[in-house]
Formats: structure tokens, sequence, C-alpha cells
């Protein structure tokens, strides 16, 4: 086993609200901020996984993944081992997702090829919210073998204790985002805490976790941030580093 260093929430310039954020940017910053793998997690969108694992070739591990915006205007985000698991998702979400993006308003929607090319537009308003419950997302993520973490938990955007004051009992968590001084002895009805960027620009990318295990899967993670089987985590990477060296 060893140390793995991630950042589990990356946008990419799909999202409207990102900004100079292309395959090749994304992982240029990551392999220098020294990130072994991120989470590519567009908002509703999968559309540009595949052009970033293409750019990051072996150089930094990419998971596939989503930021669902549902029903209730929670975002949740959806990580996956395959390609094909976000996919899936992508196209339960897209058939419930209404409206148009208008750019002047939530800017452009940009989609790119595995050579790193800019191939065009996504219409859809990615930006909205999709017409699937929590919980209807939640499940099918499960029936993928994907893992669900809430995002900015206290954001009155898109936070689930912003938006609704509250983690209802029947929505089943893999893990929760945490800004940095929550983490510590956190532990809310057991649900593990993590730190993640949510990164617009490529400077907010970095190594804001790390996970001591075997290799890069959702399993591994899932096992370290419970420390099961001799697998754990650190949400500071320049510690984890310190206490190694010492
Ligand atoms: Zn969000
Ligand atoms: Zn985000």
């Amino acid at each position: 086993m060893r140390w793995f260093t991630a950042d589990l929430h990356v946008h990419t310039d799909l999202s409207p609200c990102a900004k100079a954020m292309s395959p090749g940017q994304i992982v240029r910053a990551a392999e220098e901020a020294g990130v072994d793998f991120i989470a590519i997690c567009d908002h509703n969108s999968a559309a540009n996984v595949a052009a970033v694992q293409a750019a990051a070739a072996s150089k930094v591990g990419i998971l596939p993944g989503l930021e669902v915006n549902t029903r209730e205007e929670v975002h949740l985000v959806c990580l996956f081992d395959h390609l094909e698991g976000a996919l899936a998702l992508q196209e339960v979400v897209y058939r419930e997702l209404p409206g148009e993006n208008d750019e002047g308003i939530f800017g452009p929607q940009w989609l790119y090829n595995e050579e790193g090319e800019r191939i065009g537009l996504e219409r859809r308003l990615l930006a909205g919210s999709c017409r699937l419950s929590m919980q209807a997302v939640i499940a099918f993520v499960d029936r993928l073998g994907g893992l669900v973490i809430a995002p900015h938990p206290e954001r009155t955007y898109g936070g689930i204790i912003g938006v609704l004051g509250f983690i209802p009992k029947d929505v089943k968590l893999g893990a929760i985002e945490m800004p940095l001084g929550w983490l510590k002895d956190f532990c809310l009805r057991g649900i593990p805490g993590v730190i993640a960027s949510d990164a617009h620009r490529v400077e907010e990318i970095g190594p804001h976790m790390a996970f001591y295990m075997e290799r890069i899967g959702l399993r591994e993670m899932d096992c370290a941030w419970r420390g099961l089987k001799g697998h754990r985590t650190h949400p500071k990477f320049l510690m984890v580093k310190e206490a190694l060296e010492r």
C-alpha cells in the first residue's frame, strides 16, 4: 500500500461557471500540484471525462463522475470506477434535465474530444436541476457500483445542509465534503468527511486529500475513509508527508 493524493471534485470547461479548464490544462495543473488522481464531475454531465482521461494518459488517475443537481436543488457528486457508469447516469440525468443554456447568463459549455480540441457547445442547461430526487440518484448510482459524496454541504446553493437544513435519514451518502476546519473529529451519523477543491479554475486543483491504499478505486477509498483493513486517509498531504518522513 502507499499514499495517493487526490482532488475528488474538479470541473471542466463544460461547466458554465468554470474558466480555462481544458483537459490539457487540468492534467498539467494536477501534475504540477502533485496530485495522483482527480475526479472529473461537471454539472449534470460526464461528457468531457473521456477527453480528460485521454489527456491524462498514465500521468494522473481520473475517476469519472457527475455533479448531479437534484430536484431538491441539492448537488451530489457521483463517482465511478469506469466511464460506463458515469455515462449511464448521464443518460438518465439528460432525460430529466429541462431547459436550454443561455450563454449570456451562465457562460459557454465547451465539449472536448480525446485530442483535447473543442468540438462544440452543449446546449442543455447543465447548471439547472434535473427532475430526479436525491434518493433516486443515490439508488441509481448504488446499482451502478458508484459512490455519492455531498459537496459543499454548508452552502445555501446546492449544499445539502444549506438547502434542506439537515440530512434526511433515508439519504445514504458515501461521504460528505467538509470545509477543512470541520474535518477534525468529524462524525455525522457515521458519514466520512472528505476534502476536495470543487475546482472551477486550475489553480484550485490540489492534493487536498491523501489515501493510504493499494490502488486507485472507489472500494479502496471507501476502506480508507472508514479506516478498514489498514487503509486510512489524511486531509492535508503536507502533514502526511511530514509524518511519513519523521
Ligand atoms: Zn456544487
Ligand atoms: Zn462542483
